[in-house]
């Protein structure tokens, strides 16, 4: 990629906001803060950032709120900052939609390569339009076809695990939690994530080569799943 993002930092700790912004910099990004809601409400309408790092303590607003006004207007990749102690809002922030989070303190580390996730998901949904297959090591979705193959071999889903994969597949990199799965697989939430983990674990039986170490379908403990977004899938 010719350009850096520019990424949309909204967190109130002057000190982490920084630290943050200086690290991004120091890798050629371009960074905009904000330090309330309303402030990162504002800079995301007037910058148009790639992605957007969120904490979810914020003075003026509450985060959730925050993500609920992106996503009704953008599917811009949001990362949120959590603080340890807020693992409900977390896993409604990814309910809501987000792609990521990250747990104060982090490594900087950790912080530029799920960025660079989030990057690469924005690279694939631009060219991904125009796509009518998908295909990472010996598994390939022929969307037109609507046929899913495992080494050329043709495997057989039902819908609801055919309509999962493609939910996985166009999320790939992005963490899901099973609420989220049930509303865009079953068209309903629920607390119940039994159905989730039962089509999960049949839909791993037909595409993983071994289920206990799955390349695919990864597995968030105590979150959901993710798909996989490493694209050297090779034998
Ligand atoms: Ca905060």
């Amino acid at each position: 990629m010719d350009k850096k993002s520019t990424i949309l930092i909204i967190e109130d700790d002057q000190y982490i906001s920084n630290f943050i912004a200086v690290s991004l910099e120091k890798e050629k990004y371009r960074v905009v803060s904000g330090k309330s809601a309303t402030e990162g409400l504002f800079l995301f309408s007037s910058h148009q950032p790639d992605i957007i790092l969120l904490d979810l303590g914020l003075p003026d607003r509450d985060g959730l709120e925050v993500i609920g006004e992106l996503r009704k207007k953008s599917e811009v990749p949001i990362l949120v900052v959590s603080a340890r102690g807020q693992e409900k809002e977390k896993i409604e922030a990814l309910d809501m939609g987000v792609n990521d989070y990250i747990t104060k303190p982090f490594h900087m580390g950790e912080l530029m390569a799920r960025i660079r996730v989030a990057e690469r998901n924005l690279l694939k949904y631009a060219h991904e339009k125009y796509e009518t297959a998908f295909s990472a090591g010996r598994l390939t979705v022929d969307y037109d076809k609507r046929r899913v193959t495992l080494s050329d071999q043709e495997i057989h889903l039902t819908p609801i695990e055919y309509k999962l994969l493609l939910l996985l597949i166009n999320n790939r990199g992005k963490v899901l939690t099973h609420n989220y799965i049930l509303k865009h697989v079953w068209g309903y939430e629920s607390t119940d994530t039994q159905n989730v983990r039962v089509y999960m674990a049949n839909l791993r039986r037909k595409i993983e080569e071994k289920t206990a170490s799955p390349r695919y379908i990864l597995t968030e403990v105590g979150v959901g799943y993710r798909f996989s977004d490493d694209f050297d899938l090779t034998e």
